[in-house]
């Protein structure tokens, strides 16, 4: 598998340098696999956000979005499964202490070997985790000699399950307080309030309801900077539909979410997908839309058909009805669902790789480079940039005039400090697709110069146009 380490720790710190992304509660050494966003991340990530809702609810006509709690009744997830089944194999090395999750370690090894020993060996250990079978994924962790990365031995001890869910207490007095946990999903929110969206908006099936927000997972190994997080948001869709329809919907939805991602302007050729082989216990059939990250192939988004699995769990441990009445075939029945998960920091992180870029701009003359974000001006934390150039003649005041007209429509920034060469190179490290200069010739006839981010080329245009220009790229 292509990996890119340097690129990916590229990222990383520009991340932090330009205010993408820092380390939560980085005064204090930090808070491992908990990320903070700075004032461009938190703007792009909103973007990305509000895309989704935008192409999720108002897009589709029977699709419509709610916001339930984090914390929810503590039955739920005795439901839903998570309580017995939500937890990964794990092994820890004897010397070293260092947990591992055993998928991650068998596949980091298989990353070492030939293109078809690797496919070999990971098709040994899906067969074995399809089969809960810990025993034989030991050994073949054992027959591989797979050693730990920190102790360099073998030396490890038994496979055993480790529950992902993060728990606290609710209630203020301790014998009445009762164990609930931090939602490791935002689907079961949606599940919960199946009926009451049902009813109160008069939906038909099929219909869905989408959801963003956060999720918490004890994540066992937790690395990658935001691409595996102990917080994170989740933006997901269930959609119910009649029973025996489920694998039209899935290949419907399927394609769906693979159109969306083209969207985003990506590479089709960074964009697979990837069937899972090992089903969660809820799903009867699953996919993963896998993005190439510097890091390689890592899945983004899973669609997953859930049967009626979810809404008879909750039917049977509420002990209220989750039926739906269908007119069109005068039957009662518990909906099926196709369900749509996409993480929203991946998906920063899969816009970010996507967009980075390292350029050397140098002539016979003189050494010169760039580093830009080549975002897709929909997702741009900041859209204009206007700078007039100088400090004084009045130049300012018309900048002023210009920022007052386009900041009612889109992210603008203002600057007046440095050379301009030095504020491009600031406008493309974060992704801004224009930037206007303000001129003396602006004074005489109105036009300023809009350069454009990728291709660096300049040209007079009125400023009366300006906003209509940068609108038409958002809108594309
Ligand atoms: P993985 O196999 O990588 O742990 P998963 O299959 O458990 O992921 P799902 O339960 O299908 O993930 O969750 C749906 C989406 O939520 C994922 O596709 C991913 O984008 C996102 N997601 C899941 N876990 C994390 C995490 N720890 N950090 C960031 N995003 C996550």
């Amino acid at each position: 598998m292509a990996t890119d380490q340097n690129k990916f720790q590229a990222i990383i710190s520009h991340c932090k340098e330009y205010g993408f992304i820092f380390q939560s509660s980085e005064i204090y050494d930090g808070l491992s696999a908990v990320y903070d966003y700075g004032q461009y991340g938190a703007q792009l990530k909103k973007n990305i956000r509000d895309y989704w809702w935008k192409s999720m609810t108002q897009m589709h006509e029977n699709i419509v979005g709610i916001d339930a709690a984090i914390f929810m009744h503590p039955t739920t997830w005795k439901a839903s499964g998570h309580v017995d089944n939500f937890s990964d194999p794990m092994i820890d090395n004897k010397d070293s202490n260092k947990r591992y999750r055993v998928d991650h370690l068998i596949e980091g090894f298989a990353e070492t070997l030939e293109a078809d020993a690797a496919a070999a060996l990971i098709a040994q250990m899906e067969e074995l985790l399809k089969e809960n079978d810990f025993a034989g994924l030991k050994k073949l962790i054992e027959d591989n000699k797979i050693k730990c990365a920190v102790s360099g031995t073998v030396n490890w001890t038994d496979v055993r399950q480790f529950n992902l869910m993060f728990s606290t207490q609710l209630g203020s007095v301790s014998e009445e307080a009762s164990e609930i946990y931090l939602r490791p999903e935002t689907a079961q929110g949606i599940f919960v309030n199946f009926l009451n969206v049902q009813k109160t908006g008069r939906m038909k099936i099929p219909f869905g309801i989408a959801q963003v927000g956060k999720a918490f997972r004890n994540e066992i190994v937790a690395r990658q900077f935001v691409f595996r997080m102990r917080e994170f948001e989740q933006m997901e869709m269930q959609f119910f539909i009649r029973p025996g329809t489920q694998k039209e919907w899935y290949a419907y939805w399927k394609e769906e979410r693979m159109k969306w991602h083209k969207s985003l302007g990506l590479n089709p050729a960074n964009l697979q997908y990837h069937d899972h082989v090992k089903l969660a216990h809820y799903a009867d059939a699953a996919v993963d839309i896998e993005y190439n990250f510097p890091i390689g192939f890592k899945e983004v988004e899973g669609i997953h058909s859930r049967t009626d699995f979810d809404l008879s769990q909750h039917q049977q441990y509420s002990g209220k009805k989750l039926q739906y009445f269908d007119p069109e075939i005068n039957q009662n029945y518990i909906p099926y669902v196709v369900e749509t998960s996409i993480g929203l920091d991946r998906c920063c992180l899969m816009i970010l790789s996507e967009a980075y870029e390292e350029q050397d701009l140098s002539t016979a003359e003189k050494q010169d480079s760039r580093v830009v974000l080549k975002f897709p001006a929909k997702l741009a934390p900041i859209k204009l940039a206007v700078l007039p150039l100088t400090k004084k003649d009045g130049l300012p005041e018309i900048a002023r005039e210009l920022m007052a007209e386009c900041k009612q429509h889109f992210y603008c920034y203002y600057e007046e400090k440095d050379s301009i060469g030095k504020r491009y190179r600031r406008q493309d490290a974060i992704g801004t697709p224009f930037c206007v200069t303000i001129d003396h010739q602006t004074k005489e006839d109105g036009t300023v110069t809009i350069r454009h981010r990728d291709s660096m080329a300049q040209e007079r245009v009125p400023m009366a146009q300006v906003k209509e220009i940068v609108m038409k790229k958002i809108m594309e």
